[in-house]
């Protein structure tokens, strides 16, 4: 137990072959969960905290926890369900003259080391360097932060789940790193942390109503040059509009007036829309002219779309005018 900022010393004589009590100069909760960070990484053990008393007389703060493999919150035939009894028990005691009467050891000394950090039993797994239980480790929180990085430059989690493997396999002792999921996490980690991202980038009601967030985001997209227009007045059938300034300087290309090429995919994303691409052809290969997303492939969708395309870029064909819907059909076929 040796830290760079903590002092720990055993208490030799208050512990006893199935408990190691030990003291340390921790003073405040923060201070507590920075030392359990520190003790996690170390030992490469993970806990789950079984009880907070509050409303204390007698101790600054006491916590505990149970090791991550115990069977709390696990069920019966779960992995990572190893029967592990190993608790983690921290208090901080008061100091003041009365305590340091009784505790004139620990509490007495220049730094005075107020916590009490009691590990009864042992581990039923192995703990330290042994790759099974690596795998068991939860995402640390600098990890997550990758993967965060990743999802925000448009990595989809299997091209992230790749990215992050390729860059632990060039560190240092990269294999015992491969195998600890801290670092490295599975893949089925990746898609839970995906869904959380997703969840804060988009809201929780994406997949059946992506608007809300989408008209919560558009001042900000429109800062960055790109447009985006709604038609949801229909929940079966809506459309938007998103053009970027790419696509703005696309619309005034004279290519853009003579022939558009236009695609659709289906069942994008969890909303299971449809995107269609409309590209106009440049020295530099087809740039789209708009993209419209719509939520089916049905006429009276497209239908939409392309009038929502009409209603906010009339000249987005060249400058040419557009002056009926058949117009923009006609130009599309
Ligand atoms: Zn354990």
């Amino acid at each position: 137990m040796e830290s760079a900022k903590f002092v720990l010393e055993k208490d030799e004589t208050n512990s006893k072959k199935d408990k190691s009590i030990w003291r340390a100069n921790i003073n405040t909760p923060d201070e507590v969960e920075d030392w359990l960070k520190e003790y996690k990484a170390a030992s490469q053990t993970d806990w789950i905290v079984k009880d907070e008393p509050k409303g204390l007389q007698r101790v600054e703060f006491h916590k505990y926890w149970q090791c991550h493999l115990s069977k709390r919150n696990k069920v019966e035939k779960s992995k990572r369900n190893k029967i592990c009894p190993v608790k983690l028990d921290i208090k901080i005691k008061k100091i003041n003259r009365f305590t340091i009467r009784n505790d004139p050891k620990y509490l007495g000394r220049e730094i005075p080391l107020p916590a009490v950090i009691t590990m009864s039993n042992d581990h039923t797994h192995p703990t330290k360097g042994c790759f099974e239980t690596l795998g068991y480790l939860r995402i640390s929180e600098e990890t997550t932060e990758i993967f965060y990085k990743y999802f925000d430059e448009g990595l989809s989690p299997g091209a992230a789940y790749r990215m992050n493997d390729l860059s632990v396999k060039l560190r240092p002792n990269s294999g015992e790193l491969r195998a600890n999921s801290s670092v490295n996490p599975t893949i089925r980690m990746v898609q839970h942390l995906f869904d959380n991202w997703r969840r804060s980038e988009f809201g929780q009601s994406w997949g059946t109503d992506p608007f809300p967030k989408l008209r919560e985001k558009i001042p900000a997209y429109e800062a960055e040059g790109t447009s985006i227009h709604i038609d949801d007045s229909d929940s079966e059938c809506w459309a938007c509009v998103v053009v970027t300034p790419i696509m703005k300087r696309a619309q005034k290309l004279a290519s853009s007036g003579e022939i558009i090429f236009t695609d659709s995919t289906s069942n994008v994303e969890f909303t299971q829309s449809t995107f269609t691409l409309m590209l106009t052809a440049t020295k530099g290969g087809a740039v789209p002219i708009a993209v419209l997303i719509h939520s089916a492939q049905t006429t009276a969708c497209y239908i939409k779309a392309y009038k929502l395309l009409k209603d906010n870029y009339p000249n987005c064909f060249g400058g040419k005018e557009v002056s009926t819907l058949s117009d923009v059909i006609h130009k599309l076929i």
